[in-house]
This record gives C-alpha cells, structure tokens and sequence, in this order.
C-alpha cells in the first residue's frame, strides 16, 4: 500500500462535481422505518437495491418490525426472499438478528461496533446504517466505492478494508454521509466498472485510472 497525495483541490473539484452529478442524491433502497431499512441493507449484499425493492415492496407493507419477522418463521422468511441471492443464510442472519431487535432497541446500536453485534452487519453495512439513518460522517466503503477512489487517487489500496481504513485520514472535515451517496450513484451510473464515461466525465484531467489506462 502506498500513501497518495490527493490534494485539497482535487478532493473540492471531485466532490463538487459528484454533487452536480447528483443533486438529490439518496439512498435506493426503499423502507418506512430504520428497521425495515436495516433489513433492507442485509438483504442487499451481493444483490441490486432493484432486486431488493422488488421482494420487498409487498413484504414491507405488512412487515415493520422485528416481531413481524420472528412470527413468520425462519423458514417463511426463506421462501419470501428466494429471489436474492444468499437467501438461506440471510434468512437465517436476518432470523437472528431479529431476535436480538425484539429484545433490544434498534436505536441503542448507535455505533459501527454495537451494530456488528447483528448478524450479518459488518464494517460497511453498518457505515450505510448510520449515514443514512443518523447521518453520521462516516463512509461506507464496498468493493465500487473501493474501485472508484483507487482510479481516482484518493488512495492507492489493494482491498476494500484497506480503503476504509486510508480513506479516513484523506477525508478530514469532508461531508462524508452526502458522499457516501454521490459516491454510490458515481459508481452506479457513471463511473462503471467496465466501460466507463470517461469521454465526458470533467475528472478525466486529474484521473489516474483515465491518465495510465485508457491513455496507454
Ligand atoms: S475519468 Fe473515467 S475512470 Fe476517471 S472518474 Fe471519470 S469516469 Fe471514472
């Protein structure tokens, strides 16, 4: 791992250009609730928030809290989500993590350590969390994320966790849970992980993956 110097400038210019990208940036997923939301997440790992609201938009109306979910049963749980993938083991995470909701406020998991507690609900998981619900200054950092700040110089990282960690100390005083929003529908809709817009994206001048990849 090598430390980058990204310069103030260049965080400022990039920022301002994702908002400009995405002035209304938001969450995808669709819930009512912190709970519903929650779920929704854990749900979402390896899946599109798409195909997340797809299951979910019947399921939601009726299922609103941990309670909900526990009287239906682990099994019916399974059965509801079979279009996700991982359903058995998220049925079986999200059974328990249930479990430890109708005993215990959602609201007193108020940090990224109390909320690993869950199951299911790591690092990342719990960074999506907190920024949306309480929008703590924190930046949630998957696998895009992870692409999108190595092309464009933030840092210079092998893995997501590594990126989590640098990212921290490049990012001081930066809004990160607004961010954490941009940043997804950067990945998303512009820069992709193949074939990316590069033609017209305004960071191509102070780009590393667009200087060394595409110009060589
Ligand atoms: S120039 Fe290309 S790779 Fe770089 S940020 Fe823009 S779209 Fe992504």
């Amino acid at each position: 791992m090598r430390k980058v110097a990204i310069t103030k400038d260049n965080i400022k210019k990039i920022v301002d250009y994702l908002d400009s990208l995405f002035p209304d940036a938001k969450t995808e997923l669709v819930s009512e609730n912190e709970f519903q939301f929650l779920i929704a997440i854990i749900m979402s790992a390896q899946t599109t928030d798409k195909q997340v609201n797809k299951a979910n938009q019947e399921f939601f109306k009726v299922l609103k809290s941990p309670e909900d979910w526990l009287n239906l049963g682990q099994k019916k749980i399974e059965n509801y989500i079979k279009s996700i993938g991982f359903y058995k083991s998220k049925a079986k995470n999200i059974y328990k993590t249930c479990e430890i909701l109708s005993k215990e406020k959602l609201s007193d998991f108020d940090s990224v350590e109390k909320l690993q507690k869950l199951y299911w609900v790591g690092i990342k998981t719990a960074k999506v969390f907190l920024s949306v619900t309480k929008n703590t200054q924190v930046l949630a950092v998957d696998t895009h994320v992870h692409r999108v700040l190595n092309r464009l110089w933030f840092v210079k990282t092998k893995t997501p966790l590594q990126t989590d960690k640098e990212i921290q100390k490049v990012m001081i005083g930066d809004d990160l849970a607004r961010l954490h929003h941009t940043l997804i529908l950067f990945w998303r809709y512009h820069c992709t992980a193949r074939n990316p817009k590069c033609n017209i994206c305004k960071l191509n001048k102070i780009c590393r993956y667009y200087k060394i990849e595409k110009l060589k």
